[in-house]
């Protein structure tokens, strides 16, 4: 039998955090993954490193957009659909401000609107074309438990993240038919950069522990009371961007410690 091609992806955000343990999952995959981020030269390094090793020493590709910038993706994702076009792409770059919608800076409003959800529109519409050319592809939205529920101090956050699952349907339904499927994967709590951000500034905050932070963040939300690992999230990844996940489509897909189920 003929080796099948191999399969090239696109993570956003995969500098840190879920974005490097989904790239780093594809790799081991087999998939060519094409890591992006705005992390220092530091950091975009060390992920690229992490990802090729994680690919048994294979390549890896670093690309650089700021996802605020639509002019920008559409630059990138026209370099990427010259260089082999994308079987697969992940939708995992994200930021969080949190905070009051009365006291809420209006420019971190647009940021986030732009990279948490107007970022995965424009990627997809420039990927949909050379995946249903290619007659394969797999689209994961990385949404948020916020997509599904909303939290007081997060309005930005879980409108953009509950665009984002909305999106994903929407998708799927103009794909039902062919052979790509479009999904979001909705985490609980995970110990990213991003999370850790939050304890420090409810530690400092509330004058307590670190520890006594982190307690308090899934103490109030998560009934496992213990973070999901970013490693599971991306086993989800993976399964989507299975030929056995062909006809799951348009799923919101939790993974939570059983936040959503409360
Ligand atoms: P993280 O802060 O560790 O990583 C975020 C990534 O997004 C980084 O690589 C960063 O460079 C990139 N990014 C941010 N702004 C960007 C911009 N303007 N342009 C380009 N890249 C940009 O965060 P994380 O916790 O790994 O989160 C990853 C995704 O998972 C996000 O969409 C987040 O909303 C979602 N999520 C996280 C959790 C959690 O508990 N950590 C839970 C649910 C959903």
């Amino acid at each position: 039998m003929r080796d099948r091609p191999r399969r090239r992806a696109l993570v956003t955000g995969s500098t840190s955090g879920i974005g490097l343990a989904i790239a780093r999952r594809l790799a081991q995959d087999g998939v060519h993954v094409v890591a992006h981020g705005l992390g220092s030269a530091q950091e975009n390094a060390a992920a690229l490193r992490d990802i090729g090793e994680a690919a048994g020493g294979g390549a890896a590709e670093f690309v650089e957009a700021d996802l605020r910038d639509r002019h920008a993706i559409a630059r990138l994702m026209q370099d990427l659909n010259d260089g082999g076009g994308l079987d697969i792409l992940v939708n995992n770059a994200g930021m969080q401000r949190v905070a009051a919608i009365d006291r809420f800076v209006p420019e971190d409003w647009d940021d986030m609107l732009a990279v948490n959800l107007s970022a995965a529109f424009h990627t997809i519409r420039l990927a949909l074309p050379g995946m249903r050319a290619r007659g394969w592809g797999r689209i994961v939205n990385i949404a948020s438990v916020s997509g599904l529920v909303a939290a007081a101090g997060k309005a930005p956050y879980a409108a953009t993240k509950h665009g984002l699952v909305g999106l994903t349907k929407a998708v799927a339904l103009e794909t039902a038919r062919e052979p790509v499927t479009c999904n979001a994967v909705c985490p609980g709590w995970v110990l990213t950069p991003l999370v850790e951000r939050q304890i420090q500034s409810l530690a400092s905050g509330e004058g307590l522990s670190r520890d006594a932070a982190a307690a308090r963040l899934l103490g109030a939300k998560q009934p496992s009371q213990a973070f999901v690992r970013a490693e599971d999230v991306a086993a989800v990844v993976s399964f989507l961007c299975s030929d056995a996940a062909g006809e799951v489509r348009g799923a919101a897909w939790n993974i939570d410690g059983g936040y959503v189920a409360a």
